[in-house]
């Protein structure tokens, strides 16, 4: 499968402390110094470009935390060869950004909201930013996106009673709703594990609630998703199924986290790295023949090699 999708991570830090993200033992922050300027982050993105891949998806950390996302928005919108520009964000502080992003250039914004409850709010991100977050997601539907996406990490016993309202947003809104399966990938996720709640359980309560789902082609931008509709609604459900299903074989995709380190696989170890290129000042070829040979090991890696279950979503993105 071509390698056309980065994921760039942009800071380590996030304004929540979500339960089945945040790593157990806190090792402390990046300083200033660690993470790639704005500067190198587009010069590695436009090796990236370079070598095939046409889709960067902006994510943290909170993306949004990094300073100045207005301007590297704009400054990665303009590499030569670049379709789509998306980000994934917990939408705490999209709604003054919403429009400013937009007009920078992001296509597509991800959210991640997994309840609609205030003390549940509050219970698994640390926060009691839930107002902050759907003013966020609001923002984002009026801001001219090509697509708005709402993720929820599906729990059991934390919010899976809270399904069918989320399978409801999409009849209401522009907006497609996708249930994720958690993914146990550090230690206290790995603790979590008991909250696995499948897709077919939670396909199991919308049907209930809704009626059948009718699923629909796979579309640019559906990723690993199974993507489905509610009869009369305006949006689309979507099921991500990293435990119950095997998506290796479909995977378009490579990480870079804020510090250069790239990952060609979510379980590949932290290996490769192009920040002492970048820091040296390499040109746009020698980054993109240093990318070209990470690309080709990406096959060496799969969701059960041995380091899988050891990365950490909360800096590398997802
Ligand atoms: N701060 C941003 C946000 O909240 O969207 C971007 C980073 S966050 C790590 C990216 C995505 O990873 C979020 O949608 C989050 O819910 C998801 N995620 C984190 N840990 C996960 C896990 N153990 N299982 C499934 N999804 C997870």
């Amino acid at each position: 499968m071509a390698i056309d999708y980065l994921r760039l991570s942009l800071t380590d830090r996030c304004n929540l402390n979500c339960s089945y993200c945040t790593p157990l033992e806190k090792k402390g922050f990046l300083t200033h110094g660690e993470l790639l300027r704005h500067e190198e982050l587009a010069r590695a993105a436009a090796a990236f470009a370079r070598v095939g891949v046409k889709k960067i998806r902006l994510t943290g950390g909170e993306p949004l935390l990094r300073r100045n996302i207005v301007g590297l928005v704009r400054l990665l919108k303009a590499i030569p060869g670049l379709k789509e520009l998306a980000m994934t964000t917990n939408g705490v502080l999209l709604r003054d950004l919403a429009g400013q992003l937009r007009e920078a250039g992001l296509d597509r914004v991800n959210i991640s909201l997994n309840t609609l409850n205030p003390a549940t709010y509050d219970k698994i991100t640390g926060s009691a930013a839930l107002e902050d977050a759907w003013d966020g997601l609001m923002a984002a539907l009026k801001g001219g996106f090509s697509e708005v996406k709402l993720n929820m990490v599906v729990m059991k016993g934390v919010n899976d009673a809270e399904v069918r309202d989320f399978a409801r947003l999409s009849m209401d809104f522009r907006l497609s709703v996708r249930f994720i399966e958690f993914f146990p990938t550090n230690r206290r996720s790995a603790y979590l594990s008991h909250t696995l709640f499948t897709t077919a359980e939670t396909r199991k309560l919308v049907e209930k609630a809704y009626g059948p789902l009718t699923e629909l082609p796979p579309g640019r931008g559906s990723g690993p998703a199974r993507v489905f509709r509610l009869t009369g609604a305006k949006g689309k459900i979507g099921f991500i199924s990293g435990r119950s299903d095997y998506f290796c074989g479909s995977c378009n995709r490579v990480r870079m986290d804020c510090t250069g380190r790239v990952y060609p696989c979510l379980f590949s170890p932290s290996t490769h790295t192009l920040r002492d290129l970048l820091r040296a000042g390499a040109d746009e070829d020698a980054l993109a023949d240093h990318i070209k040979k990470i690309f080709l090991v990406k096959s060496d890696y799969k969701k059960d090699s041995p380091s899988a279950g050891h990365i950490e979503m909360s800096s590398l993105g997802g």
